[in-house]
């Protein structure tokens, strides 16, 4: 069956990097592992061993198809009933599974694996994010660049909204990255292991999710401009931006990519105690 480039399909064929991505989740001898984009099964036959249940979620019907029967194919062939096999292959566009009733329906926090189709890796993470009470960790591929992206700290180049939006709902690490050749056919860029693990930290840093998400996509949404002029752009009186950032601790010719989240929940809470947190909404992406 020939790839569609359209749908992000690069099938790993390195079987050491298999294992490694399926033992970074660690025991889930007694988990349910959500798979995103099974593909043809090089990762979600190493889960099928490991992993109490495997759900892999799979848009491209004819690939969930010509999986789900050669698992049932493999059970057979094994002696095993199909119908107790611990994979379940589901047709279904990641963006619209629903994590949480997952969840509930396991009983417990999911765990999560993919090489992700990286046309849609952002709304993939954003989608992650907004269903951490559901998650407990994820293994996930992803280009080297959106890695690097993700797990970088405030000050270096790659640190932006999207390394905020994830790092607040846990820690990520990166484990290894892979060359083109690795997959099949051989994307046009490297791409990058990293773990997730779910813990967001709105609580912690005393900030309501939505609306602070909200802000931090006004904060960012000039890139190389200065925190001060995001705040005016956003609508905010440009003495009332200048005292806040002042009260917050923060130099008022910061940019947002240097200033750490702490500092930039500080901040917030500053706007919020005077009733002065910019109205505009900005759609909720995180690219
Ligand atoms: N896991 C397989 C592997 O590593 O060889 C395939 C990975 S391939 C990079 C991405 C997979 O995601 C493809 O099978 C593709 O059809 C599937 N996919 C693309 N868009 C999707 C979506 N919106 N929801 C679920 N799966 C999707």
């Amino acid at each position: 069956m020939p790839s569609k480039s359209r749908l992000g399909q690069n099938f790993l064929r390195d079987q050491q990097a298999i294992r490694r991505i399926v033992a970074a989740l660690g025991d889930c001898s007694d988990r349910t592992v959500v798979e995103i984009g099974p593909g043809m099964g090089a990762i979600t036959r190493e889960l099928a061993e490991r992993a109490g249940r495997v759900l892999g979620l799979e848009l491209d019907h004819e690939l969930a198809a010509r999986l789900s029967s050669e698992l049932s194919r493999g059970a057979a062939e094994q002696g095993t009933n199909p119908a107790t096999s611990n994979v379940e292959i589901e047709t279904v566009d990641v963006l619209s599974f629903d994590f949480v009733a997952a969840s509930a329906l396991a009983g417990q926090k999911l765990l999560v694996a993919g090489n992700l189709p990286y046309y849609i890796t952002s709304p993939i993470l954003s989608k992650l994010a907004e269903s951490a009470e559901a998650l407990d960790r994820a293994v996930l591929m992803v280009q080297s660049e959106v890695a690097d992206r993700v797990t970088a700290q405030p000050g270096s180049r790659a640190f932006g909204l999207l390394s905020v939006t994830v790092q607040l709902h846990g820690p990520v690490e990166q484990l290894f990255t892979l060359l083109p050749s690795a997959f099949t056919p051989p994307p046009e860029v490297h791409s990058t292991v990293f773990r997730w693990r779910f813990a967001p930290r709105f609580k912690a840093l005393e900030v309501d999710r939505e609306p602070f998400l909200n802000f931090l996509r006004q904060v960012f949404a000039l890139k190389r401009k200065t925190l001060a002029n995001n705040l005016r752009a956003a609508g905010l009186d440009s003495a009332i931006a200048l005292q806040a950032l002042s009260n917050a601790g923060i130099d008022s010719k910061a940019r947002a990519e240097s200033v750490s989240i702490e500092s930039l929940a500080a901040l917030w809470k500053v706007l919020k105690a005077e009733g002065a947190t910019p109205a505009n909404e900005v759609a909720p992406t995180i690219v």
